[in-house]
C-alpha cells in the first residue's frame, strides 16, 4: 500500500533535518554559497529543495540538484514528487542522459552532474536557475569537479553583470570541509545533527582470497544466527558479480533440504531498471529477512531503511587511466578509509548495528584516507571537449579544486587532435568536427564513429551499434539457464565480432517489432533493447540537426568495422600466440572477454571498446579489423608509434 501524503509528512517531520529548517533557511538567505554536512539519511537531498521552494527562496526560478548517478536522480525525484503530491515531471522533475522528465514549469529539477554541465555549454550563466545544489560533492566524479568550476564561474559572472544571484549549496555526508570551504571562497559550513547509533566493527582474522565467496558465507551466517526483521546490506563491485551473488543466495535459501528462513534478495546497481530498484525501499514483511546486494551506490547516494548488518568486502570498481599507455580501464581495488566508514555507517541508522569487514585490520590501515578524485585518474578527453565547447581553452589554468595531472591533459588533447576534434595553433581550439562531436552526449570516440559513418554510408547501422553500446548487455543470461541462453544466442553471432552481433540482434528485434515474447524466447533483455531504441531516436535527432546523410550499408557490413577504426584506432590489439594479444599502442598483454562472440575465434587483429581488469586484462566489445584500416584511420598516430618502438 502506498503511503498517503499526510503519512509521508508525518515521516518527514521525524527526519533530523526538520528541527533545523528555520535556522538553515535563515543562514542560506544570508550567504551566496554554503556547505551543508549531514549524515546519510538525515534528509538533505529530499527536504532542502522543498524547504527552499516552500519558502519562495527560488524566486520563481528553478532549483537544480545534481547527483553523480542517474539512479539517484530518478529515484529521489520520484520520492520528492510523491511527498509534494505532484505529478512527476511537473513541479518536480529530473533530467538524466537520454531522458528528460521535466518541463518549463519544473521548479525542483534533479539532474546528473553531466547533464547540468552539458546545459552550461548552451547557457554558461545558468540563467534558468536561482539555486544550484551540488549534492554528493565528496564523490568527486570528473563531471562534479568540472561543475564546481563552471558553477562558481557562473555565480561570479552573474554578480559582475548585475544579474539575479546564483546561490550554490554544496552538500555531502562526508568531505574534506576545509578544502571545500576554501575552494568556494571561504563559504560557511553548516552541520546538521544526524542520528547515528553505535556500530560494532568486526574485522576478518585472516586475509580473504575470494571476497565474493566470503560475502556469501557472511550473509548466510548472519541469516542463521540473527533474528528475522534485521536486514543485511552487502557491498560488492558491479552488476555481474551482484547478479551472481543474488542468484546464489536465492538458490541456497530455496534448497528444501536445508530449511532456511525466507529471504528476499534484492540487487542494487546503477544500471538496474528503476522499477526493480524501488523494491529495496519497500518495507520487509514480517518473518522474512531482506538482503540487499549493492555497489558503492548505497554508500551515501540512496538511503535504505532497516539495515542492521553491513557486510563490506572493501572492494570497489574504479576507473583507472594510464596516460603513458593511453588506456582507460575498470579495475577492482580497495576502497578508501572514508568509504569504508560510510559503508559501516549504513548499519547504525535506526538502531545499533554491526559491520563485518571482510578484510583484516592491517589491510584497513593500508587503505588511503580519502578517495582520489576521478579527475586525477581517468581519461579526460570527454571533459576537455566539453570545456572547449564552453569556450574554455586554457585547460591548465581552469579553476579545478584538484588539478588533473598535466600529462593526462596532454594525453587527452592528443587524443582529441588525433580524432580531428581539436587544432593546436597558438591556442587550443575546436575544429568544426570537434564542435559536432561535442553535440553528442557520448565518449568522443563514439561520436567520431557516428560522424565518420557518412563517409562509409552506414549511419543507420552505426546509430544502432552506438546505441546498443550505451546500454548494459542486451543479452539476458539467467543464472540457472546459462547453456540454454548461450545456445539461443548463437543465431545472432557474427564472425565479424560483437558490433555486428549487436546489429544482428537489433535487426531481428525490429523484425518482430520488439515483441516481448520473442525477447524472452531468445534471451534478449527487452528493457535494455527498449532503452537502446530510445537512445537511438535521440542520437538520430542530433544527426538530423547536424544534417548528416542517413544511409544504410545493407549487407556490406565490412564498412561498419572500417568506420569503427576511425574512433577506436588507439584500442587495437594483435594476436601473439595461444589466444594472447598485445595492444598496438603500448604492447600490453590482453585477452578476449569470454562474453565476446570472438572468444573462440581469436582473429589476428581486433579493435575493442573497453578494457576490464580482473584476474586478467580483458578486452570487451570487439570487432575483427584489417591492420591496414587502422593505418588509414590515423596515419600520424601509427607513424609515430613506429618511430617510438
Ligand atoms: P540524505 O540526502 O541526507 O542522505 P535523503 O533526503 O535522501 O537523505 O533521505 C531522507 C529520508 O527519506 C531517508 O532516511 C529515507 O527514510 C527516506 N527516503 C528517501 N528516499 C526514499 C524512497 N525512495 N523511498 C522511501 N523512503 C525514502
Ligand atoms: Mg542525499
Amino acid at each position: 500500500v502506498e503511503p498517503t501524503r499526510d503519512e509521508l509528512l508525518e515521516e518527514r517531520k521525524k527526519l533530523p533535518i526538520f528541527p533545523a529548517k528555520g535556522k538553515l533557511l535563515q543562514n542560506v538567505q544570508q550567504v551566496s554559497t554554503a556547505i551543508i554536512i549531514g549524515e546519510t539519511g538525515c534528509g538533505k537531498t529530499t527536504q532542502i529543495p522543498q524547504f527552499l521552494y516552500k519558502a519562495g527562496m527560488h524566486r520563481n526560478h528553478t532549483i537544480a540538484i545534481t547527483q553523480p548517478r542517474r539512479v539517484a536522480a530518478i529515484s529521489i525525484a520520484e520520492r520528492v514528487s510523491k511527498e509534494m503530491g505532484t505529478e512527476l515531471g511537473q513541479t518536480v522533475g529530473y533530467c538524466v542522459r537520454f531522458e528528460d522528465v521535466s518541463c518549463q514549469a519544473t521548479k525542483i529539477r534533479f539532474m546528473t552532474d553531466g547533464m547540468l554541465l552539458r546545459e552550461s555549454t548552451l547557457d554558461p550563466l545558468l540563467k534558468r536557475y536561482s539555486f544550484v545544489i551540488l549534492d554528493e560533492a565528496h564523490e568527486r566524479t570528473v563531471h562534479t569537479d568540472v561543475l564546481f568550476g563552471v558553477v562558481k564561474g557562473a555565480q561570479k559572472r552573474r554578480r559582475a553583470k548585475g544579474l539575479p544571484q546564483l546561490k550554490i549549496l554544496v552538500m555531502s555526508a562526508t568531505m574534506d570541509v576545509d578544502q571545500f570551504s576554501q575552494y568556494f571562497d571561504c563559504a560557511p559550513v553548516f552541520y546538521l545533527e544526524g542520528r547515528q547509533y553505535p556500530i560494532q566493527v568486526k574485522y576478518s582474522v585472516q586475509s580473504q582470497s575470494d571476497y565474493l565467496f566470503s560475502a556469501l558465507v557472511a550473509v548466510m551466517q548472519i541469516h542463521q544466527e540473527a533474528p528475522l526483521g534485521q536486514d543485511i546490506l552487502v557491498f560488492l563491485t558491479g552488476q555481474e558479480e551482484i547478479e551472481s551473488a543474488v542468484h546464489t543466495l536465492r538458490d541456497i535459501v530455496k534448497d528444501v533440504t536445508k530449511q532456511y528462513a525466507p529471504m528476499i534478495v534484492c540487487p542494487m546497481y546503477a544500471a538496474l531498471p528503476t522499477g526493480q530498484q524501488m523494491r529495496i525501499f519497500q518495507p520487509t514483511p514480517g518473518g522474512v529477512r531482506k538482503v540487499i546486494v549493492a555497489t558503492n551506490i548505497a554508500e551515501t547516494s540512496v538511503t535504505i531503511p532497516n539495515i542492521k548488518f553491513v557486510v563490506d568486502t572493501g572492494m570497489v570498481k574504479a576507473k583507472i587511466f594510464n596516460p603513458n599507455s593511453g588506456l582507460d580501464m575498470l579495475k577492482v581495488c580497495w576502497v578508501s578509509k572514508s568509504q569504508a566508514w560510510q559503508r559501516t555507517g549504513r548499519a547504525g541508522r535506526e538502531a545499533p548495528g554491526t559491520c563485518y569487514r571482510l578484510y583484516t585490520e592491517e589491510e584497513f590501515e593500508q587503505f588511503s584516507t580519502n578517495t582520489i578524485p576521478e579527475i586525477q585518474r581517468c581519461n579526460l578527453s570527454s571533459v576537455i571537449l566539453q570545456l572547449l565547447a564552453l569556450g574554455i581553452s586554457d585547460i591548465v589554468h581552469f579553476d579545478f579544486m584538484d588539478k588533473p595531472r598535466p600529462e593526462a591533459i596532454l594525453a587527452a588533447l592528443d587524443q582529441l587532435v588525433l580524432l580531428g576534434a581539436v587544432e593546436k595553433q597558438e591556442k587550443v581550439q575546436l575544429t568544426l568536427l570537434g564542435r559536432q562531436l561535442a553535440a553528442f552526449p557520448l565518449d568522443p570516440r563514439l561520436s567520431r564513429v557516428l560522424l565518420g559513418a557518412k563517409e562509409f554510408d552506414c549511419l543507420e547501422e552505426m546509430l544502432t551499434v552506438v546505441s546498443l553500446l550505451s546500454v548494459e548487455s542486451v543479452f539476458h543470461t539467467p543464472y540457472n539457464k546459462r547453456d540454454t541462453a548461450h545456445a539461443a544466442r548463437q543465431k545472432f553471432i557474427s564472425s565479424e565480432g560483437d558490433h555486428l552481433t549487436l546489429l544482428n540482434v537489433y535487426r531481428a528485434y525490429k523484425g518482430v517489432k520488439g515483441d516481448k515474447q520473442w525477447c524472452q524466447e531468445n534471451f534478449i533483455n527487452a528493457r535494455n533493447m527498449q532503452t537502446a531504441s530510445q537512445i537511438r531516436k535521440q542520437l538520430r535527432e542530433i544527426c538530423v540537426h547536424l544534417q548528416l546523410p542517413f544511409k544504410s550499408c545493407g549487407q556490406n557490413t565490412g564498412v561498419i568495422r572500417k568506420c569503427l577504426c576511425h574512433g577506436f584506432f588507439t584500442n587495437a590489439a594483435e594476436l601473439q600466440h595461444e589466444g594472447v594479444y598485445k595492444t598496438v599502442a603500448s604492447k600490453k598483454t590482453v585477452v578476449i572477454h569470454p562474453s565476446s562472440s570472438l572468444f573462440m575465434r581469436k582473429p589476428g587483429c581486433v579493435i575493442y571498446n573497453e578494457l576490464v581488469q580482473t584476474s586478467k586484462c580483458y578486452m570487451r566489445n570487439l570487432s575483427v579489423v584489417d591492420p591496414q584500416w587502422l593505418y588509414e584511420a590515423a596515419p600520424t598516430y601509427f607513424k609515430r608509434k613506429k618511430t617510438a618502438n
